[in-house]
């Protein structure tokens, strides 16, 4: 049982949701040091609070940023890393990936009518295409390589979707701009692949966001094509813990607010006891998969 520190909470865990940039870990790559203490996208119900914290008081269901630790039974967490997550249930309360979506979203700042593409259709790329979604765009298109995960797409919203394996990105996109390209193109996987398609697809002076996480590598684009294209390139990655909380304060209003919902998103659960089983899920994504979760009640 951790112990608390004055400005901090106890947090009885209900879930933890288990991240793609932990798989990475679980596999074991190179350059990871080991034991790592894993688990960043934690919900649950205050247990405790320390001597200074006003805002919380226990029986309060919470999202909280995390360090790692989150499959557990219980984390301490400082009380400003957490965020009220009533009405929403714990399971879906997932604030962490939220906050990256938010940020992604807000930083590229799609406009009502906007044309946008989504290349990969994974959970981040749900997340993000839920956000593009309220901000009211023009013509969504999603791309991927898994018909599961484009029907998922076709789910959330009105979009053409596209099977890269089947069609080329390319010629989709041209086809429904008149040849103009997007205006803002999402890249989701973290692949070279999609990152080369992206510079494909957007208009002149467009917006490119790379939200893909590209681990394992160095990548390669085409700069004086980017370039002569006058692309804004967004780096929708964050680390400074503000604009995370900033992020993830919105995503949790989001699903307070009843205006988001990840039901569809999370597809697979599993017991604290299975917690290796849900991250082999993760790792060799089955049909049907977008996102393991970890219940620590079950
Ligand atoms: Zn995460």
């Amino acid at each position: 049982m951790p112990e608390i520190g004055p400005a901090e909470v106890l947090i009885r865990v209900a879930n933890c949701g288990v991240c793609a940039s932990e798989v990475d870990m679980w596999e074991g790559n190179a350059g990871i040091e080991f034991p790592r203490h894993v688990g960043h996208e934690v919900s649950g119900v205050i247990e405790r609070v320390g001597a200074d914290v006003t805002q919380f008081a226990p029986g309060d269901p919470v999202a909280a940023w995390v360090t790692g630790g989150g499959f557990a039974e219980y984390v301490a967490v400082e009380a400003e890393y957490c965020l009220p997550a009533d009405g929403v249930p714990l399971d879906l309360a997932l604030g962490e990936p939220l906050a990256c979506a938010v940020n992604a979203v807000e930083l590229t700042d799609v406009a009502l009518g906007d044309d946008v593409v989504l290349i990969g259709a994974g959970f981040m790329g749900h997340l993000v295409h839920k956000l593009v979604e309220l901000r009211g765009p023009g013509q969504v298109i999603v791309a991927d390589a898994r018909d599961d995960a484009l029907a998922r797409a076709r789910a959330i919203g009105p979009c053409r979707t596209v099977n890269v394996r089947e069609e080329s990105l390319a010629e989709v996109v041209a086809e429904l701009t008149g040849g103009r390209g997007a205006d803002v193109t999402f890249e989701i996987t973290g692949v070279q692949a999609p990152l080369t398609m992206a510079g494909e697809v957007t208009r002149m002076s467009g917006t490119v966001a790379i939200v893909g996480y590209h681990q394992g590598g160095t990548r390669e684009i085409d700069l004086a094509a980017w370039n002569w294209n006058a692309f804004r390139v967004v780096n929708a990655h964050f680390r400074d813990v503000g604009v995370i909380m900033r992020g993830m304060r919105t995503g949790m209003r989001l699903l307070r607010a009843g205006r988001i919902d990840l039901s569809d998103v999370v597809t697979h659960r599993f017991g604290l006891d299975a917690v290796a089983t849900a991250f082999e899920t993760a790792h060799t994504k089955p049909e049907g998969f977008a996102k393991s979760t970890v219940s620590m009640e079950a």
